[in-house]
């Protein structure tokens, strides 16, 4: 599907330096070199974000990319100190997205696990803003669908496969992966004016998670490596399942390897069998 891309004026500093130190990375921001948020979809930003694992792939992602947001202080200011924790939690999030997005659409993992993960980086994403409720609302909801009284954690492990399936519903549905709105910019030039359309994202991280809503839009889909989970793009129109040869390679072995202690099992039970 082909989709007209708008015009979009809203652009993000790259890093002109970045460091860690003491698990705080400190930027200093590089007006000069901004770039639209929207276009840079094409770079497929929410996939390195979420495979960047290392500290020095996430710092590389900062520099090249810019903080995933800014106070208007530090947009003045040209520098931001932000806590390497603060982007690892929002990144453990938008991973479970993606893989709960996965699972539900029967494609990587196993639902259960997927709706596990999501919980828990709600949890500790809700507990990492300014003024954080007791639980986030994807828990209350849980709760209340459920009569759940104790962790929801324990509640997704033990629950049937009917009701993770019922939760996983739910929950999707409150997944905010496209808090930006469209928007109408109305400018008079000399004689006549000029309407641009375009998106309200206020920063990266609004941006990334635009990006997963615009995968949708597009049916351009992230596939999520069967071995490693590690997110990626099917480079052919023919479905992969494994990120890489050594995933696809290491996932045949353990298949022999079970096939041949099956094979071991069963040879040994006929002997027995023989014995008797
Ligand atoms: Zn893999």
């Amino acid at each position: 599907m082909k989709v007209q891309h708008y015009i979009n004026k809203d652009v993000w500093p790259r890093c002109r330096e970045v460091t860690l130190r003491d698990g705080i990375l400190h930027c200093s921001l590089a007006n000069e070199r901004t770039y639209v948020l929207t276009e840079a979809y094409r770079y497929d930003l929410h996939i390195r974000f979420a495979n960047a694992k290392t500290d020095h792939d996430l710092t590389q992602f900062v520099r090249d990319w810019g903080p995933l947001d800014l106070s208007e202080k530090e947009k003045l200011d040209n520098t931001a100190s932000i806590p390497l924790s603060d982007f690892r939690i929002f990144q453990r999030w938008l991973n479970a997205v993606l893989h709960l997005l996965a699972a539900f659409k029967g494609e990587a993992g196993d639902e259960r696990t997927a709706l596990r993960e999501f919980v828990e980086a709600e949890y500790e994403n809700e507990r990492n803003f300014p003024a954080p409720l007791d639980e986030p609302l994807s828990w209350s909801i849980l709760r209340q669908q459920f009569a759940v009284t104790g962790s929801i954690g324990d509640w997704v492990s033990g629950a049937s496969m009917g009701e993770v399936r019922t939760a996983t519903d739910s929950l999707l549905h409150l997944v905010v992966v496209l808090p930006a709105s469209g928007e109408l910019v109305f400018r008079r030039r000399r004689n006549r004016g000029e309407v641009e359309a375009r998106w309200a994202i206020d920063n990266l991280k609004e941006a990334l998670c635009w990006m997963v809503w615009y995968d949708e839009f597009t049916q351009h889909p992230i596939i999520c490596c069967q071995e490693c989970r590690k997110v990626f793009r099917g480079e052919t129109a023919h479905a992969r399942k494994y990120c890489s040869h050594e995933c696809g390679h290491r996932a045949t072995a353990r298949k022999w390897q079970r096939r041949k202690r099956e094979a071991l099992r069963s040879s040994k039970r006929n002997q027995r069998r023989e014995r008797k």
